[in-house]
Order: C-alpha cells, then sequence, then structure tokens
C-alpha cells in the first residue's frame, strides 16, 4: 500500500532505528539526518515517515505530507542559523537520484552556484 514501510529501503531503515544516522529534527510525519557525504558545511535529509518513491509520487499521493517535507527544510535551515541555502528533491535517476524514498536535500554553509549542472 502506498506510503508503507519497504524492507529494502535504505531510509525507511533509518526511520525505523535499523540503520544509525545522525538525527538533527523528527516530527510525527517526518525526520530529518545528516547526510553520510555531505556536500556543503550543512547536508541535512528531510523525509517523510511515509515511503513514496519520490518527490513526485509524494507530491501527488499526499500533499500535505509533502508540505509538511518542505515546512521541515525551513526549520532546519533556521537551526542551522542558513541565510541562504539550497532545497533539492533530485526525481529519478537521470537527476541523480540514488535513494527511491522521497526527501529534500538542505544545502548550506558555503557559496552554492547556480546553475548546478
Ligand atoms: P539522492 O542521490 O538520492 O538525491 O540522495 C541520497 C543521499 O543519501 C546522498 O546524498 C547520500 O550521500 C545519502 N546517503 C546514502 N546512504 C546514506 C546513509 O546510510 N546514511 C545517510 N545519513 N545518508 C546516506
Ligand atoms: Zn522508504
Amino acid at each position: 500500500m502506498a506510503g508503507e514501510p519497504q524492507d529494502d529501503c535504505l531510509f525507511c531503515k533509518i526511520i525505523a532505528g535499523h540503520v544509525p544516522a545522525t538525527i538533527v529534527r523528527e516530527t510525527e510525519t517526518t525526520v530529518a539526518f545528516r547526510d553520510i557525504n555531505p556536500q556543503a558545511p550543512t547536508h541535512v535529509l528531510v523525509i517523510p515517515r511515509a515511503h513514496y518513491p519520490n518527490a513526485a509520487e509524494l507530491a501527488a499521493a499526499a500533499p500535505e505530507l509533502a508540505a509538511d517535507v518542505l515546512h521541515e527544510t525551513k526549520a532546519v535551515a533556521d537551526e542551522e542559523k542558513l541565510d541562504s541555502y539550497r532545497v533539492v528533491f533530485n526525481t529519478g535517476p537521470g537527476a541523480g537520484q540514488t535513494v527511491f524514498h522521497a526527501h529534500a536535500h538542505v544545502l548550506g554553509g558555503r557559496g552554492l552556484q547556480w546553475p548546478p549542472g
């Protein structure tokens, strides 16, 4: 069923506590934790607790949950005292998505170039 935990999903395992992660924020519906391979001084991933394979499916199936994720990106930016930052949802392998549980990257703490390439 849509949103159910998946046994083979790394981020579902982090939510369940079966894979360790440095968690920075938790809400009823979301978890935020530090990326294992940070691309900036702050690099935090915000995920919904429910499993959707990417941001498009999350937005289509559970728009209020997608809004919760976006809300948490702002909370992370505030906690990390970021005045400028970038929120990225890589969606699909062609866009660099490697973990197929929807997630927002929150990147900041250094200058960020645009376009990203
Ligand atoms: P994607 O490439 O799918 O947009 O982003 C997946 C992110 O998950 C990558 O930035 C990668 O470094 C991060 N990641 C992969 N495995 C782990 C892990 O075991 N723990 C944490 N905290 N992050 C991970
Ligand atoms: Zn998952």
